[in-house]
């Protein structure tokens, strides 16, 4: 394999989607598991650390190059093939599947194996499996199927020294706080595990650790710290018969949350809640104004303040209908208008919805790339916080105040059902950035208050380094820095992920 000095023409593998630029000295394309041995050797060798990535869709900067060698997976994207174990069948990947590709393959299983699926959807379908995998991704299905980790069986990784590890879940389990790892070779490293506890919401923050953990669990989430992951083993879920899709217009932000709380505890079929408000969907509209490819996608009447979208995954129609019913009792409940709302029974309705949910966070993106044009330095201050059910208006009561007091621009949309909103700040200036990254920081101390997760599915990255360490305290940073030093004691393998250098 050829390591390429680092050029002009590689500049696209400097950033990801959070827009962030990075530098680096050296690249590759690794295409298979010895490539990425003979890249490791070559980094040490060198004394350069290594930055891993997949499809630099990440919106933490954790694939964005801090020097050294920028090790791109993009060419280890081969599905390895299906294996059935009992009554579940496992897909083995490669990491730089493409989400997009890896549901071609699940779908081409149906002959052999049945209508199968694949249940995190974190909207971006160029994501890679590996870069899934390393952020314990997760997206709208996650309020009923869980996040990537739930769904991993097994792994292949690659640590900083050229050692493999083979995991599958239930063979290598921490005894207490400490994991005794064993290599493919039979040598062990001794991993002290991190004594903080894990808050009860959703959560992608730090090092996954649990009393008697197993470590998959570990390397699923660990933001390309502890290893490059070079193969995975899915569980793949048999594909419900019936998937409906509503988005139910609201005239008011406070019925989306009243309705968020009664579709809970009303609708059991339910995959997924998710919401916009008011501003996002301003900022869609404009750029449908502007950009005839998005001409397809609806219009939102006139009035409507706040939608949210719901999944209903069915085993029959009769089951589907039933759930239906139910959301349209919570509307009406909640003072909404089931005459409004928008309705979805088959692939190619519900495809629609998708792409008016992913044309959201792209007009966003497209948006700050023009203010960019006159003031380079500012970025979107995307947030990605959980909370607990309870804490739901609560938290929405803090994003409004200190938004309205700030007079700062905003778009907010997400995984409501999860209490997960990703409340995007836009700058207009670099005045309005420095004063969103404080109120970014002042929130992120409160929802640690309220016992929530600074990052809930994105990772911790680079950019939110120091809320890792405002949700856990020092203490625990220092732990999981030791813990990273047992497999990683240069600290080679992506410097500046989860704590800074
Ligand atoms: C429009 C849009 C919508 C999005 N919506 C969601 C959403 O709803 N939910 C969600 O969870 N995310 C969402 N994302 C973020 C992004 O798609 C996910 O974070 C995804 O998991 C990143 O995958 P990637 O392959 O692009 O990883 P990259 O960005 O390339 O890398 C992410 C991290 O993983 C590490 N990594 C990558 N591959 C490996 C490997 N093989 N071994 C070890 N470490 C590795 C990198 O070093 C980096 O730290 C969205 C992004 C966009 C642009």
């Amino acid at each position: 394999m050829r390591i390429y000095p680092f050029t002009e023409e590689y500049a696209l593998y400097l950033r990801d989607e959070s827009r962030s630029v990075g530098e680096a000295a050296w690249i590759c394309f690794p295409a298979c598991e010895e490539d990425v041995r003979e890249a490791l050797a070559f980094a040490r060798e060198k004394n350069l650390c290594v930055t891993t990535q997949g499809g630099r869709t990440g919106l933490a900067a954790g694939c964005v190059p801090h020097g050294g060698l920028v090790l791109n997976l993009s060419r280890m994207d081969r599905v390895l093939g299906a294996e059935r174990e009992g009554d579940a069948v496992l897909l083995r990947t490669q990491p730089g599947v493409l989400l997009t590709n890896l549901r071609k393959a699940v779908a081409a299983l149906q002959p052999e194996y049945g209508a199968l699926f694949f249940p995190p959807d974190p909207t971006e379908t160029t994501a890679s499996i590996g870069g899934m995998t390393a952020c314990n991704a997760s997206g709208a299905r996650t309020y009923r199927y869980g996040a990537v980790r739930r769904h991993v069986e097994g792994l292949r990784v690659i640590l900083a020294d050229g050692r493999s590890v083979t995991l599958r879940r239930g063979e290598q389990m921490a005894s207490g706080r400490c994991l005794r790892l064993r290599c493919d070779d039979g040598s062990r490293v001794f991993l002290p595990l991190p004594s903080y506890r894990m808050p009860s919401v959703k959560n992608a923050s730090g090092y996954f650790v649990k009393y008697g953990m197993d470590a998959v669990d570990l390397f699923a989430g660990s933001d390309g710290t502890l290893g490059v992951i070079t193969e995975i083993l899915l569980r793949l879920m048999t594909l419900p018969a019936q998937i409906w899709e509503c988005g139910l217009l609201l005239k008011t932000e406070a019925q989306a949350l009243e309705l968020t709380d009664a579709l809970r505890r009303s609708c059991p079929r339910l995959a997924s809640i998710e919401f916009f408000d008011a501003g996002a969907l301003r900022v869609l509209k404009d750029r449908k104004a502007k950009d005839a490819s998005l001409r397809a996608i609806a219009d939102v009447p006139d009035g409507v303040q706040a939608l949210l979208f719901v999944e209903i995954h069915a085993d029959s129609k009769e089951e589907a209908f039933g759930e239906l019913e139910r959301v349209t009792a919570c509307l009406k409940d909640c003072g909404g208008d089931p005459d409004r709302t928008w309705f979805g029974w088959n692939a190619a309705q519900t495809a629609r919805f998708k792409e008016f949910r992913h044309a959201v966070p792209e007009s966003v993106n497209m948006l700050i790339d023009e203010r960019r044009k006159t003031h380079p330095q500012i970025t979107k201050l995307g947030t990605d916080m959980s909370v607990e059910d309870k804490d739901l208006k609560r938290v929405f009561a803090m994003y409004r105040e200190g938004l309205a007091e700030l007079g700062l621009q905003s778009a907010i949309w997400g995984h409501i059902g999860n209490n997960h909103v990703h409340v995007n700040i836009l700058p207009r200036d670099p005045d309005d950035y420095r004063r969103g990254k404080e109120l970014y920081a002042a929130w992120a101390q409160r929802v640690t208050d309220m016992g929530g997760a600074v990052s809930a599915e994105h990772g911790v990255g680079k950019l939110k380094a120091s809320f890792l360490e405002t949700m856990y305290g020092p203490r625990a940073i220092g732990e999981m820095r030791a813990l990273k030093q047992a497999l990683d004691p240069r600290g080679m393998l992506n410097p500046g992920n989860l704590f800074f250098i």
